[in-house]
């Protein structure tokens, strides 16, 4: 198979050459062992292309390349080089924006015009923000100690490492984590998710040309079990980061233990609340959460996936919803995500696909749940699949507990703020959450009980690249974004300077 393959987006008259090979020393090269994976387009279930999926031992060539090149040039770049460079990244990013949202819609059915343009805006932004960061971020302390003795403290990067991302927001995941990296001082070997590797493949020739050395960031595509299995369990691999599940989260953790005790950064599932007060401004309230669980075909760790609505105003608000769902999330009139009608697309595979109806087939058998279809289905090969709505579900029911990862609300009705809170906090997940009062204090009081690493007051699922990203419980562990960013590809060290004569 060669490493290059051209490949035509004809909705927007694109032929682009597609990289196809594990990324190594700022080179494509085939994988040890020639395996490849194929990558689907999710509108239309058609094979795109296939690439080379990395082996253990091509991890193991990566690493090397890893370590050399943050031994040998990396960590003795100054931070202003290091920003210089991320700038120039940024002005490719620019450049090629069309380009890459267009790879990214169709490897993973995000549509174009609404969400994977603005993922691009989002990788831009972040991009620039990390260039500027780069010189600024001076965390160090010094300490007084006597007359004769101080100390100082510095943040040193970790070295080099590895990072695994998935699929529902294949760059901007993969550009959360190496553009701060990059900016730390630390080398990467980043692995995307197999179902959409093609877009962070491409990105990786930006690297080169924005000037970043052989070695400073290697992408090595592959299957999770064994690429990743094998970066989270390499013995030269300083520290890990992960987005994903919650169940490969704790995989990754327990290999990290017991391989090198490597640092870890965790960002995994959620299951987030937004509550509606009966003072909530319900128009407002309507806008936000039908974005939170709609945008992205509800792929969203983050999505306000359980809708808590005050007694008083239950009906009124799920009137609401349904009709401004109906009028805004579509698939559009021609199920294709370039079309700039549609506002949601398909969901990444088959395998989510049978998933998340499996979780819409078993809400539909519980007696006593009634549930809305609110687009109608679609006869297509592609995983098209309606917002949809259960309404009066209970509070420990699989629907309600268990994060179902698509275009799936659950509705539940609460009396007062204690039972709302106490609702809002029955989940193993801690991710994100949302607030719609019109009362000042008990917005407050909301941000104070909940425990959830982010909380929206009157708004949801509205991210700023400089405000920490994380979770509480099984939603992970550490911080992304903002000087969290830098701060989870440091470690600090402490120097004892002793200036007194014997
Ligand atoms: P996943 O956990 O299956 O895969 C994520 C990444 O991990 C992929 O690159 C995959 O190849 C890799 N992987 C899979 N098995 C592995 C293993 N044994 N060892 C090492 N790596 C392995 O998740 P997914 O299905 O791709 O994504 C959906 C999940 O990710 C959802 O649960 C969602 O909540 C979560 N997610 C979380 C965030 C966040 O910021 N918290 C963001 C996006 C997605």
């Amino acid at each position: 198979m060669s490493l290059f393959t051209d490949i035509s987006i004809p909705q927007l008259n694109i032929t682009y050459k597609q990289p196809l090979g594990l990324y190594i020393n700022n080179e494509f090269v085939a994988s040890s062992d020639h395996k490849q994976i194929e990558t689907v387009n999710p509108a239309t279930n058609t094979v795109i292309t296939s690439f080379y999926a990395a082996s253990d031992a091509d991890v193991n060539t990566a690493v090397t390349a890893a370590r050399q090149a943050y031994e040998q040039v990396w960590s003795k770049t100054s931070a202003e080089h290091r920003g210089r460079l991320l700038h120039n990244l940024g002005q490719l990013i620019v450049e090629n924006k069309e380009l890459l949202a267009a790879i990214e819609t169709l490897d993973s059915g995000k549509p174009y015009y609404t969400n994977a343009l603005a993922d691009l805006d989002q990788i831009s932004q972040l991009t620039t923000y990390y260039a500027g960061a780069a010189d600024k971020y001076n965390k160090g302390q010094m300490i007084p100690i006597s007359h004769e003795k101080y100390a100082y403290t510095v943040r040193s990067p970790y070295g080099v490492v590895a990072q695994i991302v998935p699929w529902n927001y294949p760059l901007a995941m993969a550009s959360w984590k190496i553009q701060g990296a990059l900016a730390a001082g630390n080398t990467i070997v980043i692995k995307p998710a197999e179902n959409t590797s093609l877009s962070l493949l491409y990105f990786a020739q930006l690297i080169e040309k924005a000037g970043f050395p052989p070695g400073v960031v290697n992408v090595l595509p592959g299957l999770g079990a064994v690429t990743g299995s094998s970066l989270a369990s390499h013995t030269d691999v300083d520290k890990i980061a992960f987005t994903g599940s919650t169940a490969v989260g704790q995989k990754i953790m327990a290999l990290a233990a017991t391989s090198n005790l490597k640092a870890v950064t965790l960002e995994c599932g959620g299951k987030s609340p937004a509550v509606i007060f009966d003072d909530a401004n319900l128009d407002e309230a309507v806008k936000w959460t039908t974005a939170g669980i709609f945008y992205n075909s509800g792929q969203n760790c983050t999505a306000n996936s359980r809708l808590l609505v005050h007694e008083s105003v239950y009906d009124e608000f799920l009137e609401k919803f349904t009709k401004y769902a109906q009028e805004e999330w579509k698939f559009g009139s021609s199920l294709d995500p370039f079309d700039e009608s549609c506002t949601v697309g398909p969901v990444i595979s088959k395998a989510q696909y049978d998933r998340i109806q499996g979780y819409i087939e078993h809400g539909k058998s519980q007696e006593k749940l009634s549930s809305k279809e609110i687009g109608s289905p679609v006869e297509s090969e592609g995983f098209f699949i309606p917002p949809t709505i259960f309404i009066d579900v209970t509070a420990e029911s699989k629907l309600a507990q268990e994060e179902i990862f698509g275009p799936v609300a659950v509705v539940l009705k609460f009396k007062d703020y204690d039972e709302a809170i106490a609702l809002a906090n029955n989940n193993a997940y801690g991710l994100a959450s949302a607030v719609f009062t019109e009362d000042i204090r008990k917005a407050n009081f909301f941000a104070r009980d909940i425990r959830a690493g982010t909380v929206w007051i009157n708004s949801s699922n509205d991210e700023e690249i400089s405000v920490p990203f994380g979770g509480f419980k099984m939603s992970g562990i550490g911080r992304e974004l903002g000087e969290s960013g830098l701060e989870a590809y440091t470690q600090t060290k402490a120097v004892h300077v002793n200036i007194s004569k014997l």
